[in-house]
């Protein structure tokens, strides 16, 4: 639903215990790999595989990052972070929730309700002119005319109420106010089938990589990348070395200077880093009480992301979950806000929406600031206007035994849990090559 390239016309129980590994002896590796969210356990599964010697330290006591689901706070799986299997025709996660027999729900493009001003608009009237207006953007869009480089999602924002929707739906995946996201970044990014799985994504993440061994509450402070051919690794924990390490931080967290590198990093890199704004998308579930109708599983309305508040509503296929989702600057007000404020702001926006009866049905609630977390500093690497080869840069490896790997590696399926997963296996075949040689 959540409309990537083309601007469209729609918009836990199953927690395996991840391998704890306790004292890092020996303390030399093939390989150390720097988190244990989805690109660094596909790293270090692959390396594993060919029989490599690997170390992976993650600062969390928890396995998979920004895939997270919350089995505890509101009585049903929410997933705080990932939660559509984007690309679900391509995505190795479609098999794999196959293969545990979980089931799996397309993303239904017309299972949506369209609002402006709160009031529900006639789903024939709606999809005319979104259609209308998805066709005049994406014409607008290949001409390759406006400031090329440096164009930003805001330059094809025109006045015309259902044009400045798309773009706020585009700019709503990405957890960024269109004005801060790269155009030329969002072209290269793909589109797709999308789909839910049940019990979580972030579950099922924890699932198929609960074996990898991980080292949990290991947080890296220092990488010391000068000396002969072992690069040295430390924190509060000690220190280990290896031949290669592969670094899976958001570039939002090491342009923080969370991790110290020893020499520094090329200026390159640091600008590379710098290019990466921080994607915010702020969840407010509830867990929905006593009985009700089916609802529709997408809520927008037109007139609020035309006026640049970029929010949505969607309701869980599985279980009994509603969610406001906020993004961009509207994210970062209620993060503000302690938890309190938070539920007030998404009560009144759902019961303006679905009605006052709604207001009964809200039970418990929860919600995550993944841009306060210092830990990831953001929910997506969208990229600055101006920055539009940042992810290159970003995963370019130093002297071909440091590698970088995550969501904002480049790709058709970057600032996903797909795209992660593939630039982990990416980064392990670098480094299976020169480990190889
Ligand atoms: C609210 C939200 C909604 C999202 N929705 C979707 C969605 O529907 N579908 C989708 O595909 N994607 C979604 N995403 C994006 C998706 O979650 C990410 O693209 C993906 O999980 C990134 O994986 P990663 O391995 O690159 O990074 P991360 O998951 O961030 O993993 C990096 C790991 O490094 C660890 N770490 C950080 N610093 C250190 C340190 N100094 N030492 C050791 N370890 C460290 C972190 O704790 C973390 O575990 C969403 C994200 C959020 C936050």
């Amino acid at each position: 639903m959540l409309a990537r390239r083309k601007v469209v016309a729609g918009i836990a129980s199953l927690l395996a215990a991840p391998a704890c590994v306790r004292l890092p002896v020996p303390t030399d590796f093939d390989a150390i790999i720097i988190g244990a969210g989805v690109a660094g356990l596909s790293a270090a599964h692959a390396l594993t595989t060919k029989g490599r010697r690997i170390l992976v330290l993650e600062a969390r006591s928890r396995i998979g990052g920004r895939a997270w689901t919350d089995a505890n706070s509101l009585g049903a799986p929410f997933d705080q972070g990932a939660h559509w299997l984007h690309n679900a025709e391509h995505n190795s996660f479609t098999q794999l929730a196959k293969d545990r027999g979980l089931a799996l729900k397309v993303a239904d493009i017309s299972d949506r309700r369209l609002y402006c001003a709160g009031k529900a608009l006639s789903d024939e009237n709606a999809t005319s002119h979104m259609n209308k207006a998805t066709s005049d953007l994406e014409r607008r869009m290949f001409i390759p005319s406006i400031l090329p480089g440096s164009r930003s999602l805001a330059s094809f924002l025109s006045g015309d109420e259902w044009h400045d929707a798309m773009i706020a739906i585009a700019a709503f995946s990405l957890g960024a106010q269109p004005d801060n996201i790269s155009f030329d970044d969002f072209l290269s990014l793909e589109d797709g089938e999308e789909r839910t799985v049940s019990g979580g994504y972030g579950a099922l993440v924890a699932a198929v990589f609960g074996s990898v061994p991980v080292r949990l509450n290991h947080r890296v402070t220092l990488i010391d990348w000068h000396h002969g051919n072992r690069i040295s690794v430390s924190g509060d924990w000690g220190s280990a070395t290896a031949r290669h390490v592969i670094i899976t931080i958001p570039p939002t967290v090491l342009a923080s200077g969370a991790i110290r590198f020893s020499p520094d990093l090329p200026q390159a890199k640091t600008e590379a880093l710098n290019g990466f704004t921080i994607g915010q998308f702020l969840k407010i579930g509830f867990l929905l009480e006593g009985m009700g109708g089916r609802l529709a599983e997408y809520h927008a309305d037109i007139c609020t992301l035309a006026s640049g508040n970029l929010e949505m509503l969607v309701a869980d296929q599985f279980d009994p979950v509603l969610t406001l989702i906020a993004s961009g600057d509207l994210a970062s007000e209620l993060a503000r806000q302690d938890m309190a404020g938070r539920r007030a702001y998404a009560v009144e926006r759902i019961t303006q929406i679905l009605g006052k009866s709604m207001a009964d049905r809200l039970g418990p609630s929860t919600s995550y600031d993944w841009a306060a977390d210092p830990l990831s500093r953001g929910s997506f690497s969208a990229v600055r206007p101006g920055a539009g080869n940042a992810r290159r840069k970003f995963a370019q490896p130093l002297q071909g035994r440091v590698h970088f790997a995550g969501d904002a590696a480049p790709g058709p399926f970057a600032t996903t849990v797909y795209g992660a997963h593939l630039s982990g296996l990416r980064a392990a075949r670098q480094t299976e090559r020169e480990l190889a040689r």
